[in-house]
Parts: structure tokens; C-alpha cells; sequence
């Protein structure tokens, strides 16, 4: 009990320090289908763990028609600047009300279901916490106030790691300790061929050899979505020999991973590299598999819970795909998980045998129109990812902290 409490508390202190700042001039921002109002979003927030841990049973909200404010299922898109909803200070003192009775009921105990609602809403947070991430990524605010990454330094790696493939079990373990999506369930077995992946995301410098070779304007290297899709002849936020990283300009860092590129570009990119995505279920193969003990590991670096020394996750900015050598995976495949999402060849479906969870609208709407991502990013909250877990965008988004890394053909 303490711990989950402990987690409720940790995820809402990370959206304060990610979005709490927005009221005021920014509390709408443009209309824009990428974003959402940051006023409306966190007041999202606190009706989704209102709505899961509170009111299940049809017990009414504590906030007048909150539903017809904050359900995002029933709530349109661009109908979220217009809403009647309440003053930013508001939102807030809702939101909070909300998280004090959710633990509240926690600590009197008794409720069957209410662990797994309380560890659903805080994922919901931690993933409405990123979005207020790269919203602020995409509006060119401030970035906000986390502690930088920095003294995990590595070793330089380069080139291919040899993975053996053979059979695994892809997807999560039933009675795992870790929150799991219904999407990731279960595991089930799948044969790998032998493959070559590298050892680390591509880098800046790398995805620079491509856009100077004229890669965005050489109609070979792009599928025909791809190439209806480009408006660009440049990675987004890229000007020349500088990105824009949140409200500044800064020369590009050669040995940080590119970021900020849609599945398209992805694509396009490992053909002019001789390259190929991994499949989702080569990159968990990667990631968790111990051929030593033939054991699937939770986290590349084995089952112990994340520090700071393992990964870059729910920080402030990227880091070298060097550092953090202690997160590697038992292929010695370097930072499987932090720094960027890493776009993968597959598209996002049902395991065998899913069925979905009472939060009905998480997954299966979204099953074949997208592409599965692996591992987190920088932005990410700790509790959100692990080995076996799936994200999924539609290839067009590029606002995302998404890269990529790749295989041999
Ligand atoms: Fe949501």
C-alpha cells in the first residue's frame, strides 16, 4: 500500500513540474490535432483517476458535468478550447481533491480492484505527462524544470550486435510485478531468425549523412505514403546546422540520437542506409533475452527497478547514445530503454487471444492504422515502460520524442 501511494504521489509531482507552469498566457495554445489545451488536459488528468478509482459503481463526479467536459472518448478534439471549463487555478485544486481521496480510499483498504485502478490512472498521468512534454516541444515553450542528464558516461560503441534468435516468448509474463496493458498480453512463443542489430540508436551525425546526401528530396528512398506524406526537406526542427530544442536554438549534437522523426523518415532512412526497423518482436528479443541463463529480463540490464545510472528516463533533455553503459542488455545493446522512443517495422495488433481491459479505448481502437514504438524516451516516467511494453502513434507523427534503430538487411 505504502508503495503504491508512494507512486500516486511521484507521478503526480512529476506533472507539476512538467505542466503546472502552463496556466496563464499558454493554458489554451493553438488548436492544434496534435496538442491538447493544457487547461483541458489537466483537468483530464483528474477525471480519468476520479472516474477509475472513484466512481466506479455509476457514483457521480465531484466536479459538475465533469464528463461532458473531460471524457476524452465522448469530448472532440477541437471542441476541447471551447468547453465551459473551469478557471486554471480550478482545474488544479479538482485535480488534487481527486488524488487526496483516491488515497484516502487506498489507505482504508478493502477495495478488491482499487491497486489496479489507482496503477492504471498514475500510467495515464505519467503518459499525459510526456505529452505535456513534447507539447511544449512543439509550441517552443520553456523546456521544464528536471534535473538534466549527465555522469553516466561510456565507452564509444559502434556497429552490430549478433543476436542468435531462435524461439521466445513475446509480450508480458501473466503475475509479472509490472503494470501491464491489455495489449501486452500474454506472452507467447515466436521464432527469430538470426539477425544484426546495432548497439545503439542512430545518431544525429549518422541521420546528417543522410540529409546531406539530398535523402529528402531522392524519391528511391521513400514508399509511396512516405513520399506523400514529406512537406519537409529536413528533419522537423532542424535549420540547418541547428535544432531548436524546446525555446532554444543549438548546434547539433552529433553523438545525441536524431529524434523528432515520423515512422516515414524512419523508413526512408534505413533504405538509404542499407538498413531495415527491427520487428517489435526482434527489439524485445533484444532487450530482455539472456541467452545465458535463457531467462526474459523485465529491463535490458535484468529485474532490479530503474535508477538514474540505468537510463535516461523522466528527465530533461537527451544524452549521448554512449552513456549509461550499466543499462545494457545482456547483448550488449546500449540504452534499449530511455533517451528515444525507437520506431520498429510493426504494426500495432492484438497478441493471441486479446481481450481487452475495462479501459476499452486504450488499445483496440487504435489496432492496425498504427506503428508500435519500443523502450521510452527521456520524457518518460519510469513506471511506464519496460521490456515487453508497446506504444503506438500513426507513422505521420513526428512531434514525438521518436527515433529509431536499426537492423542489418
Ligand atoms: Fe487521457
Amino acid at each position: 500500500m505504502q508503495a503504491l501511494i508512494a507512486e500516486l504521489h511521484a507521478a503526480r509531482a512529476h506533472t507539476r513540474r512538467v505542466a503546472d507552469d502552463l496556466g496563464g498566457a499558454r493554458e489554451f495554445g493553438p488548436r492544434l490535432p496534435i496538442v491538447n489545451p493544457p487547461r483541458w488536459e489537466l483537468g483530464h488528468v483528474g477525471w480519468f483517476q476520479e472516474f477509475w478509482c472513484l466512481r466506479r459503481g455509476g457514483r457521480e463526479s465531484i466536479l459538475p458535468n465533469a464528463d461532458a467536459l473531460y471524457n476524452s472518448a465522448t469530448v472532440a478534439h477541437d471542441k476541447r478550447w471551447i468547453l465551459p471549463l473551469p478557471s486554471f487555478p480550478s482545474t488544479l485544486e479538482y485535480r488534487d481533491e481527486v488524488l487526496r481521496r483516491v488515497i484516502e480510499r487506498v489507505r482504508a483498504g478493502g477495495e478488491a480492484d482499487l491497486a489496479y485502478f489507482a496503477r492504471l490512472a498514475t500510467r495515464h498521468e505519467d503518459m499525459h505527462a510526456e505529452a505535456f512534454h513534447y507539447t511544449r516541444q512543439t509550441l517552443g515553450y520553456p523546456a521544464p524544470q528536471l534535473p538534466a542528464p549527465g555522469g553516466f558516461p561510456g565507452n564509444r560503441v559502434s556497429g552490430d550486435a549478433e543476436l542468435p534468435g531462435g524461439r521466445f516468448e513475446l509480450g508480458a509474463r501473466p503475475g509479472g510485478p509490472e503494470f501491464t496493458f491489455d495489449n501486452e498480453k500474454w506472452s507467447h512463443p515466436v521464432i527469430l531468425a538470426p539477425f544484426r542489430m546495432s548497439r545503439t540508436a542512430v545518431t544525429n551525425a549518422e541521420y546528417l549523412g543522410f540529409v546531406e546526401a539530398g535523402g529528402y528530396r531522392k524519391r528511391e528512398y521513400w514508399s509511396d505514403e512516405g513520399w506523400a506524406w514529406k512537406d519537409r526537406t529536413e528533419p522537423l526542427y532542424w535549420r540547418g546546422s541547428t535544432l531548436r530544442r524546446f525555446d532554444r536554438w543549438v548546434p547539433i549534437p552529433p553523438d545525441e540520437p536524431i529524434v523528432h522523426v515520423s515512422w516515414y523518415e524512419a523508413e526512408a532512412y534505413c533504405r538509404f542506409a542499407g538498413r531495415r526497423l527491427p520487428t517489435e518482436a526482434e527489439w524485445e528479443y533484444a532487450a530482455s533475452f539472456d541467452p545465458v541463463s535463457r531467462m526474459k529480463r523485465r529491463y535490458p540490464w535484468g529485474d532490479d527497478a530503474w535508477t538514474t545510472a540505468l537510463a535516461n528516463l523522466e528527465g530533461g533533455a537527451l544524452a549521448s547514445v554512449h552513456g549509461y553503459p550499466r543499462g545494457d542488455s545482456a547483448f550488449g545493446l546500449r540504452q534499449m530503454i530511455g533517451n528515444v522512443w525507437e520506431w520498429t517495422a510493426s504494426t500495432f495488433l492484438p497478441y493471441p487471444g486479446f481481450v481487452r481491459d475495462p479501459y476499452q479505448e486504450y488499445s483496440e481502437p487504435w489496432f492496425g492504422t498504427h506503428k508500435v514504438l519500443r523502450g521510452g524516451s527521456f520524457a518518460t516516467p519510469s513506471r511506464v515502460v519496460h521490456s515487453s511494453f508497446r506504444n503506438f502513434y500513426t507513422p505521420d507523427r513526428a512531434d514525438i520524442f521518436a527515433g529509431l534503430r536499426t537492423c542489418a538487411l
